[in-house]
């Protein structure tokens, strides 16, 4: 439009006399065509009116039939529009029209007719609008011009089709649509496709032709982000860690319980806390729920867990640290032994993969459809290996670790490889940690000082669970908090709790956005939490 403007702006610049008249003339004139093609340009932008002129001035059969649904400000109930859902398209063939409320997935316009395909969540379906005696120029032309992602509410009719649709998840059927009303436009430019955010990860792409959405992206535009099949599953099967979570432990027993986030004093030490302004003082975000967890036990809870928000002001940038995760936390009083607690927290991940194997298919199935999964394999009851049995799985292999010494992150991918090609399983315990590498309030070993009742727990070879038998006895407790140097004071209230009788305990904390990171075998943390905070994004 720019060049075209310019040339008619220029048109008059040399002449004279009539001449110079009739050019004035017809730079008014086009002038005037310019103004009127704006206005119309703006008219179709604005998608109020997507008529030219010829066709309004042509009878509009579909009067009322298409439009803009208004500001939906619960006005009108509509109880007469029943609507359904796209997966459910199935039982409608041939049957009276059925109401769709779904998103403009893609859409072409050819000629006289219109394709577009309708998501509803996973959910697609291919629509057609064709002119005919009911159907108007006029409406396939409003039809065509709803921007992608915007939300429309379809009257259609369902017809079976001879081939199968293979871009569309409901392939055996199209919608032949009556009428069609934008509940909610989308602009126009997306930042990024949904397309091109579901591209299959695992295809071979040498010369590079497919559109990839990079991550930060993705990040930064998370709301388009989660609407690609694969992050709709990434997130329902998530929610249902937690409900399986949840609903194991329960009917084991155990109690949920809230913990304060706000703490005056960090759990762990100073070191890695968040520190807020607290009116005129400061607090910290709680690192953990241990504490609480542990003084639920103490005032005879018995068996406690908590989901919750916790938070670790470390800088690490990796593709498994978050600075706020979701802790699946659990702790459990026994009664002589901490294997009573290892085996229960054993049993729940094994109820917690069976839950998701048998109920959450379709789920895996739509993230294996965009990043390659190999199914998640574990044992039942699952694989404990002692520590130092891994120690030495590692030197057999060539690795020179010591036997007081923490594994490092490649070591423990590693053992996860070695106890696989070995045992057959993706999940597995590793029992009896040294006792120099664990926190002070972890119970020693009473039949080798080097070692502690602590344990971790990996998925595909990456750590998802840290826990351990705790103290419960206050002077023991001190005893060791002196030993690792830490100032009494700071713990007072801590080792406090233990002084009015406590049960023996042990328990441990998960990381929700790992479990499900590696339960579908996926590369970054970052794709498992909704709106992930990391050391370098605090937004959206
Ligand atoms: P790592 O050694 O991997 O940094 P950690 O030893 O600090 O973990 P714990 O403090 O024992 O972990 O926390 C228990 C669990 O919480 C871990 O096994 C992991 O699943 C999860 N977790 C810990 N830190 C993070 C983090 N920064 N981001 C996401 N999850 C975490």
């Amino acid at each position: 439009m720019g060049a075209e403007k310019e040339n008619l702006e220029n048109g008059g610049a040399s002449g004279g006399g009539d001449e110079q008249q009739s050019k004035k003339a017809a730079k008014k004139q086009a002038k005037e065509a310019l103004k009127a093609a704006k206005k119309a340009e703006h008219k179709a932008a604005s998608g109020k009116d997507n008529t030219n002129a010829n066709e309004e001035s042509e009878k509009d059969c579909s009067e009322g039939k298409y439009g803009s649904a208004g500001m939906i400000q619960s006005k009108d109930k509509k109880e007469e529009r029943v609507f359904v859902f796209v997966h459910d398209l199935k039982n409608y063939i041939g049957k009276g029209p059925v109401w769709i409320r779904g998103r403009i997935h893609t859409s072409r316009a050819k000629g006289k007719q219109c394709f577009l395909v309708l998501r509803q969540q996973s959910s697609t379906v291919q629509c057609i609008l064709a002119v005919n005696d009911y159907i108007s120029k006029q409406m396939v032309k409003f039809a065509g011009n709803i921007h992608k992602e915007s939300i429309v509410d379809v009257s259609a009719k369902v017809v079976s089709v001879p081939n199968k649709i293979e871009s569309c998840t409901e392939q055996d059927l199209e919608l032949q649509l009556l009428e069609i009303f934008v509940v909610s436009q989308a602009k126009a430019q997306l930042p990024l496709q949904i397309e091109d955010a579901s591209r299959p990860e695992n295809t071979d792409d040498p010369e590079g032709l497919n559109i990839r959405v990079n991550q930060d992206t993705r990040l930064d535009n998370r709301v388009l982000d989660l609407r690609t099949p694969a992050n709709q599953a990434i997130f329902r099967l998530e929610a249902g860690v937690c409900k399986l979570f949840r609903d194991i432990l329960t009917d084991k027993g155990f109690v949920e319980i809230h913990t304060p986030k706000i703490i005056s004093a960090a759990s762990e030490g100073g070191a890695n806390v968040f520190t807020v302004s607290y009116f005129k003082d400061s607090a910290y975000l709680a690192q953990s729920p241990q504490l609480y967890k542990q003084m639920a036990i103490a005032a005879d809870f018995d068996k406690v867990f908590t989901v919750g928000a916790v938070f670790r002001a470390e800088d690490s940038n990796t593709h498994r640290h978050l600075t706020e995760f979701v802790g699946l936390d659990l702790e459990m009083a026994f009664k002589y032994h901490y294997h009573e607690v290892l085996n229960t927290i054993g049993e729940t991940f094994t109820s917690i993969f069976k839950g998701l194997r048998d109920n959450y298919q379709r789920e895996i199935e739509a993230v294996g459809q965009q990043f390659k999964v190999e199914p998640f394999k574990f044992l039942e009851p699952p694989l404990v290996l002692q520590f130092s049995e891994g120690v030495a799985m590692l030197r057999e292999a060539g690795i020179e670790t010591g036997d007081e010494e923490d594994l490092s992150t490649p070591n423990e991918k590693l053992l996860g490889r070695l106890v696989k090609a070995k045992y057959d399983t993706d999940f597995y315990i590793l029992d009896k940690f040294p006792l120099v590498i664990r926190p002070f309030y972890t119970m020693p070993d009473p039949n080798d000082p080097k070692y502690s009742n602590s344990y971790d727990m990996f998925m595909r070879g990456e750590e998802i669970l840290s826990g351990a038998q705790r103290i419960h006895d206050p002077e023991f407790l001190t005893e060791r908090a002196k030993h690792h140097g830490i100032d009494i004071s700071k713990i007072a209230a801590y080792i406090e709790s233990f002084r009015f009788g406590c049960p023996p305990h042990a328990g441990g904390g998960i990381g929700m956005e790992r479990v499900v990171m590696l339960y579908l075998g996926l590369d970054n943390i970052r794709k498992t939490s909704m709106f992930p905070r990391d050391p370098k994004r605090i937004t959206p």
